[in-house]
């Protein structure tokens, strides 16, 4: 990965610019923690870096940040800068390209996400990055009130910090999240959401759940449910229980996924039935909820007679014409009727059997 990243310093350096890899793969390098992708800061500008980067560019953005994937890495790639003026307490109002690497450092979020990296491998840290990494802690670049007020996301990214790589954070950011977590209230449910995400799924999420909680951000993030959460191997599950589908984003798939998972909490995950109507995944979901062994539910769901309708060896064609109907709805009560008598081992799976259930039954 280094020297990826170094290649690509190079590449703007060759341009006549300065390049620095910043960030979180600097710390994660440090800390010898694998990074998917890496910060890039310089002093050339979009246009230049478009310029260098014109057949690898994936995207850029207003913020004077671009995109490039290189040799299967993803690089975001941002202009030295200053920030002016938040708005809505989240973004700038105004941003100024500058050309010292040591002015843009300072508009950072914490210490341990300033140390740079030059083209020799060789580390730059301004702001004692490097001590704050030894010492485990999460300290905001200046004043902790005022880098929350300019923008609140940095509250939960300093959560998502400290879940993550179990650091502790500074009494200063304590005292400053405490004062200023009602802001989040104006954070956008999305950023909220990714954030979220990273903690909910980190190795380390009990623990993250339990300093949310501390602090109090669960009241301000509508969590109410936060302090029922008991597992987090499936993020799914998480937001199962936490259950706000009326207030955060998801899509529809996840939505589904939550809403049936939801349902089946009530129900007994080892039912054939209720393994068959909702499949291993959500039986398994809710099971971990509910302390229930995967090996326990995925031994009877091996056991099921069938798993889908289209395992029942008849058709409804050979139903309609057995009991002489027309198609219609009732089709739906015998399918389910069908379905059950199979799965609870009334019935075996074969068309005669099957047809004869249906002429005693529904005829
Ligand atoms: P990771 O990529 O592992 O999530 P990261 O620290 O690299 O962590 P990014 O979101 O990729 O986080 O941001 C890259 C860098 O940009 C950060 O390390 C930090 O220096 C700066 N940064 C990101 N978000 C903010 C913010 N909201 N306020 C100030 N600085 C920020
Ligand atoms: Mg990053």
């Amino acid at each position: 990965m280094l020297e990826k990243a170094i290649y690509v310093l190079k590449m703007i350096e060759d341009k006549g610019f300065k390049a620095y890899i910043v960030g979180g793969f600097v710390r994660d390098y440090i800390l010898g923690i694998e990074s998917n992708d890496i910060d890039i800061t310089t002093n050339a500008t979009p246009k230049e870096l478009k310029e260098i980067f014109k057949n690898t560019l994936l995207l850029n953005d207003d913020y004077g940040s671009i995109t490039v994937m290189k040799k299967n890495v993803r690089f975001e790639i941002t202009t030295f800068r200053k920030e002016f003026k938040y708005l809505d307490n989240r973004r700038p109002e105004k941003v100024e390209y500058i050309d010292k690497l040591e002015d843009d450092i300072k508009r950072r979020d914490f210490t341990i996400n300033t140390i740079c990296m030059d083209s020799n491998g060789e580390v730059i840290d301004y702001l004692n990055g490097r001590r704050d990494l030894d010492k485990k802690v999460i300290k905001t670049v200046g004043n902790a009130s005022d880098r929350f007020e300019e923008d609140c996301l940095r509250i939960l990214r300093a959560v998502r910090f400290a879940t993550n790589l179990n650091f502790k954070l500074s009494d200063e950011v304590v005292n400053a999240i405490l004062e200023k977590k009602s802001l989040l209230k104006k954070l956008s449910y999305q950023r909220k959401k990714e954030e979220l995400d990273k903690i909910f799924t980190s190795d380390r999420a009990m623990d993250g759940i339990k300093l949310l909680i501390d602090l109090g951000l669960d009241k301000v993030l509508e969590l109410k449910n936060l302090n029922k959460v008991k597992c987090t191997d499936s993020l799914i599950g998480v937001w199962a229980v936490l259950d706000v589908l009326d207030i955060y984003p998801f899509s529809n798939h996840e939505k589904e996924m939550i809403e049936d998972v939801q349902k089946t909490l009530e129900l007994n995950n080892k039912d054939p039935y209720t393994l068959y109507k909702y499949g291993l995944y959500i039986n398994s979901v809710s099971g971990l909820i509910k302390g229930i062994s995967k090996k326990e539910i995925a031994s009877t769901y091996l056991e099921l007679p069938i798993t889908k309708r289209s395992d029942i060896k008849v058709s409804s064609e050979e139903i309609m014409e057995e009991l002489n109907k027309e198609p219609g709805p009732y089709l739906k009560d015998i399918y389910k009727a069908i379905e059950k008598e199979i799965l609870y081992n009334n019935l075996d799976n074969k068309k005669e059997d099957i047809l004869n259930f249906c002429k005693e039954n529904f005829s």
